[in-house]
């Protein structure tokens, strides 16, 4: 018989619509805030009018927020986007650059994991994107789709470094086994990107966090 994989997609829907607003749930019970939106289009819509033209906005390394064209959305209707993926850059001014994402207005990025009870789970190598989510800009947006969605921290943990670190691994060309291989192993190599593990277990006082969940697979 034959099947279409058309058919089968609003079961998909169905179910990652379903773990999303389960997650929502409990990051609010967190004190987080939260938005759903259906796909990426709505998202970037969302947040176009979330944030005012007038805020200064501090990107983190994100896919997410880069796969729905923010930098150049806000960018191009006038607001002061600063980000630090660029060719080029000297050490002094990458450090300078995200230095200053962290004084801005508005601070978006995506989370590596959250667990269905509300945990936020974030690898990082330098630590800009971490430090900026817990306290440097009043207003932290972190965007998810439905595949940062686990069960446990564990998980979480896990996918951090097995899905993301590879492939961010693979992204920024680093000499490890990971990059190489597409598994990782926990190396011990000098370039190894995963060096500090959050886990944001309720929101910081004093900053203000949303997380825009999205109904799409987005980022790594
Ligand atoms: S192999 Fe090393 S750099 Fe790659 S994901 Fe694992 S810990 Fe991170």
């Amino acid at each position: 018989m034959k099947t279409s994989s058309v058919r089968f997609h609003h079961i998909q829907d169905w179910s990652h619509k379903e773990r999303l607003q389960r997650c929502a749930k409990a990051l609010q019970k967190r004190d987080f805030a939260t938005s759903y939106c259906d796909n990426r289009a709505k998202a970037a819509e969302y947040l176009l009018k979330k944030i005012p033209k007038s805020g200064s906005v501090g990107i983190g390394g994100s896919v997410t927020v880069r796969e729905l064209g923010l930098i150049e959305k806000l960018t191009k209707r006038g607001n002061h986007v600063i980000h630090h993926w660029k060719k080029g850059l000297t050490k002094t001014a990458s450090r300078e650059i995200r230095q200053k994402e962290g004084q801005a207005d508005y601070y978006l990025c995506s989370a590596n994991a959250i667990t269905l009870e509300g945990d936020i789970i974030n690898i990082d190598g330098i630590g800009n994107r971490v430090a900026h989510m817990i306290y440097g800009p009043k207003n932290v947006i972190i965007i998810a789709g439905y595949n940062k969605i686990v069960l446990t921290i564990d998980e979480g943990i896990t996918r951090s470094k097995d899905i993301a670190g590879v492939m961010n691994a693979r992204r920024v060309e680093a000499k490890t086994p990971c990059a190489k291989t597409g598994i990782c192993t926990d190396c011990r190599s000098t370039q190894r990107i995963c060096r500090v593990v959050t886990i944001m277990q309720y929101c910081p006082w004093q900053t203000d966090i949303e997380i825009v969940l999205v109904n799409e697979h987005l980022g790594f």
